[in-house]
């Protein structure tokens, strides 16, 4: 792509480094801020800016939230003693979005992948077993996506936490799209929250 203007180009190849955006859609973007009136950008820009600089994320499930401790956890509404582990906030709201699940979240930040460098340490997993060592945790709910690298998560926190007095359970599988938490229909996946199973009977299935 040949580009007459550096400043151009400049922003295409930072707009192409987002995930599913290739040059041409970089440019077809851009062009479109270029197109609209400036304050549009300054807002979008702005908005970026200050989410990056000023976001946190909850200190007790590691969820993307604007304060310490996040909306779900501080709400004493929600039963404190179960917890849905997932890999981040979309499946969070993908879950709140059921309008079927009233405990709190754990939220590990990706799952155990040894082929992309992703081991145990690197994930928000610690703490989880920490919380449930405590004694406070009656569940735990496994909703990482139906691939390896969610078995393997899910295989691998079982293991941390096997005979202590905590449920284990998992969301009903064979139900979603492309098997990630996130496309699920609601419906859907608020049943298989609802009809969760023992762990250990996942495990035993081929
Ligand atoms: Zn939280």
């Amino acid at each position: 792509m040949e580009f007459s203007s550096k400043l151009l180009e400049n922003a295409v190849y930072e707009m192409s480094q987002l995930p599913g955006i290739g040059k041409r859609t970089a440019l077809r973007l851009v062009l479109h801020l270029l197109r609209q009136p400036k304050a549009q950008t300054d807002h979008l820009v702005t908005a970026l800016g200050t989410l990056r600089s000023t976001i946190k994320f909850c200190k007790k499930c590691h969820s993307i939230s604007d304060e310490d401790i996040c909306d779900i956890c501080s709400n004493l509404n929600r039963s404190q003693d179960t917890i849905c582990v997932v890999e981040d906030i979309r499946d969070v709201m993908a879950i709140e979005s059921t309008g079927q699940y009233r405990g709190l979240y754990h939220v590990l930040g990706g799952k155990i992948s040894p082929l992309d460098g992703v081991g145990p340490q690197d994930l928000n997993i610690s703490s989880l077993i920490e919380k449930v060592n405590e004694g406070q945790v009656k569940e735990l709910i496994f909703a990482l996506s139906a691939t390896m690298e969610g078995d393997t998560t899910n295989f691998y926190i079982y293991k941390q936490i096997e005979g202590l007095k905590v449920k284990i359970s998992t969301i009903a599988r064979g139900i979603s799209v492309n098997d990630e938490l996130e496309y699920a229909d609601e419906v859907t996946l608020g049943r298989s929250i609802v009809n969760r199973i023992p762990f250990e009977n996942a495990l035993k299935s081929p």
